[in-house]
This record gives C-alpha cells, structure tokens and sequence, in this order.
C-alpha cells in the first residue's frame, strides 16, 4: 500500500488535466477523488 507523507491514499488513476496521481481524500460531504496536485490542479472525481 502506498500512501503520501499527508495519509492521503494515491489512486492508481491519474489526473485527465495534468496527468498528475489522483488521491483520495475526505471532506464534510464525504470522500472523493481528488488531483494531487491540488491547488496548482482542482481536478475533481466523485462516484
Ligand atoms: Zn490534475
């Protein structure tokens, strides 16, 4: 399993914007798959 220095769990998807890794993280709405490089990329996945 890998995962980043924030906890953050690395998807093995990748961003269609920037092709950067995708990460699942958690908000107050629930989890979601977000852009890793996030602020820089605001690319957003929900299921
Ligand atoms: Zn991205």
């Amino acid at each position: 399993m890998q995962e980043s220095a924030s906890g953050t769990a690395v998807q093995e998807k990748v961003c269609p914007k920037c092709a950067g890794k995708l990460v699942q993280r958690k908000s107050k709405f629930g989890p979601f798959t977000g852009c890793g490089n996030y602020p820089q990329c605001k690319h957003i996945e929900r299921k």
